[in-house]
């Protein structure tokens, strides 16, 4: 069965889009590449996949993140609404919110 893939999709290049990998025992066999679905956003020209961060704002607290600190970011997808792209950012303890890149670009020194 083939996939219609919409705009921004690609098939899952973890899974070749069946939606299926290896068996555990907390998720049996659901992909993690794309939960299940087969499909995963394509990155977009010239987004970069992680982007390395510093926090240049107090106003990040209410992310727990405050300003100074190092984090990492991983493309997650793009906004529907203006095909910005949304990063889930992530201390080094593993807590993480999805932000979009215009509000890392003004909030955050990118390293690369
Ligand atoms: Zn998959």
């Amino acid at each position: 069965m083939k996939k219609e893939l919409a705009q921004g999709e690609q098939i899952c290049p973890r899974c070749l889009g069946t939606g299926r990998y290896s068996y555990n025992q907390i998720d049996g066999s659901v992909c993690y590449g794309c939960n299940g679905k087969g499909v995963t956003p394509k990155l977009p020209e010239n987004t970069a996949k992680t982007l390395k961060l510093i926090v240049k704002t107090d106003r990040w607290n209410k992310y727990t993140f405050r300003n100074g600190d190092q984090l990492k970011a991983k493309f997650c997808n793009l906004s529907e609404k203006d095909q910005n792209p949304i990063y889930m950012v992530s201390d080094k303890w593993g807590r993480g919110f999805k932000l979009r890149l215009s509000n890392i670009e003004k909030n955050c020194d990118i390293i690369k």
